[in-house]
């Protein structure tokens, strides 16, 4: 099973994503994580990426579509993958079919978390997650237990992504209807398009999300 994940920035891909993988064991390609892991890392691809990102633009369409050949190459033909963040564009789209064909692959779904933009905002200028572990929390919808500990690991650092303060999401949001929202109607045509109210509680999404899948 392959399918796309695709909704504006804050839509909850990637918990779904997290989700999907613990209970289907598929595996997650996002290519937003692959891309900070490149920035702290300092590959070249990290240094040409930073401050793209740290605009809310996105980086070329060459970079992201070769992140995501090599990982795809090199995970187990019988494994599940979950495209999250990827394609965003057109060229992308395009990119991701070739990709899929020389794998022996081919796109299940295409799954869109349909949100409401302002309240977006709120939820992505509210999320941070734990420097240690990475566990993800948000400021009003899901703060840790105990406040300023973290529920997984007991660390008290926490983080929050710098492309993730108002203007930035703004942007970010500019770019996901001008790019990403046009490459769905190609995929409505081949009736692989499934809508989800991603507004839902992250349960009631994860159910929506696997009734499609069965
Ligand atoms: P995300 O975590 O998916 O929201 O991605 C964070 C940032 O990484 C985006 O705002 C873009 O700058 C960049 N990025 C991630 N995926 C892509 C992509 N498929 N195409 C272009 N830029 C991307």
């Amino acid at each position: 099973m392959n399918i796309i994940l695709l909704g504006p920035p804050g839509a909850g891909k990637g918990t779904q994503s997290a989700g999907l993988v613990e209970r289907h064991g598929m595996k997650q390609l996002s290519t937003g994580d692959m891309l900070r892991a490149a920035v702290k890392a300092q590959t070249p691809v990290g240094m040409e990426a930073k401050a793209v990102m740290e605009r809310g633009e996105l980086v070329s369409d060459q970079i992201v579509s070769s992140l995501i050949d090599e990982n795809l190459a090199a995970m187990p033909g019988d494994q599940g993958a979950i495209f999250d963040g990827y394609p965003r564009t057109g060229a992308q789209a395009a990119d991701l079919d070739r990709i899929l064909e020389k794998n022996g692959r081919k796109l299940d779904h295409v799954i869109e978390l349909g949100v409401d933009v302002d309240a977006l905002v709120e939820r992505i200028t509210g999320r941070f997650s734990c420097a240690n572990c990475g566990a993800l929390y948000h400021d009003t919808a899901n703060p840790p237990s105990k406040e300023g500990e973290c529920d997984v690991c007991g660390s008290h650092e926490f983080k929050r992504r710098p492309d993730d303060y108002e203007e930035t999401v703004r942007t970010r949001m500019d770019e996901y209807r001008a790019k990403t929202a046009p490459i769905l109607p190609g995929y409505e045509a081949r009736r692989i398009v499934s809508r989800v109210d991603g507004m839902g509680g992250i349960d009631e999404v994860a159910g929506a999300i696997d009734a499609i899948l069965s």
